[in-house]
């Protein structure tokens, strides 16, 4: 049984990953932004579930987070980083803050998480840390330079730590969704989605559990000699990229 963290695991392909811990018997954290913490999901062993309120663009609720996880628990072992936000417009009006929040949320907000929960995985000479991107990272869809940019940054953040972690057999991997049906991508609207669709091999989009089954691998134990990968859950969409 691991301790887990998922940021962003009240809704999409984050709740998926926190059913997907939960039903492989894990204690999972997730964190939440709103007034009304969430509630374990239905079926699930409420001691094994934690919602701590954290915003990831901020270090000291980054902190508490992990806090509240060690004093409830143990300390993270496997993190999912997968909060995430767009705020889309091609280049000419996107604004320097635009861009700067996505980059905010999406690449610093991954690494302040990852961050503190390497602390405490140098330690334990133990950990997992996953990073959700994007095939958008790889193949730059227009009106997305800030989102591009941020999850392409996670890649190289990526293998940046996992050389410096390596010794201490703490792993640390990116899985890039391709189209996956969640609020996300119904922000895009209809015809962006169906036309995306039709660029996908597999010839539909991807579920949230499809990606939540990748991220449960990469966190198990037939995973182990996996770091520093790219793993794209995408239908075949980025492929070659
Ligand atoms: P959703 O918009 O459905 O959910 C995003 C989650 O991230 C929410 O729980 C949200 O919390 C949380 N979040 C956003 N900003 C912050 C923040 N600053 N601090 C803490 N939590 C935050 O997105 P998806 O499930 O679709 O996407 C999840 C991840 O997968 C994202 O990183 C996204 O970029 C990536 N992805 C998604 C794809 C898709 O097709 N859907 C494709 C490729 C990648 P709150 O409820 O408070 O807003």
């Amino acid at each position: 049984m691991a301790v887990v963290l998922v940021t962003g695991g009240t809704r999409g392909i984050g709740a998926a990953c926190v059913q997907w811990f939960l039903a492989n018997g894990d204690q999972v954290a997730t964190t939440f932004r709103s007034d009304d913490p969430p509630t374990a999901p239905e079926g699930a062993d409420p001691d094994r579930f934690l919602a701590v309120r954290c915003d990831v663009r901020n270090s000291d609720e980054v902190d508490a987070a992990f806090t509240a996880v060690e004093e409830r628990w143990a300390p993270v072992q496997v993190l999912v980083a997968n909060a995430g936000i767009t705020m889309d417009s091609l280049m000419l009006r996107m604004s320097d803050a635009a861009f700067h929040d996505v980059i905010d949320a999406n690449l610093t907000g991954s690494f302040r998480v990852a961050k503190r929960a390497v602390a405490k995985m140098l330690r334990a000479h133990a950990g997992r840390i996953i990073f959700v991107s994007s095939v958008g990272a790889f193949v730059g869809l227009p009106g997305q330079a800030n989102y591009a940019a941020s999850k392409a940054g996670l890649v190289g953040m990526a293998r940046a730590i996992a050389r410096e972690v390596g010794s201490r057999q703490i792993t640390v991997n990116v899985v890039a969704p391709g189209l996956i049906d969640t609020d996300m991508t119904a922000a895009l609207g209809a015809d962006r989605v169906a036309l995306m669709t039709g660029q996908v091999p597999l010839g539909r989009a991807g579920t949230v559990g499809d990606v939540a089954a990748v991220v449960g691998f990469l966190a198990s134990d037939a995973a182990a000699y996996v770091t520093g990968a790219v793993v794209p859950v995408d239908g075949g969409l980025g492929m070659g990229l």
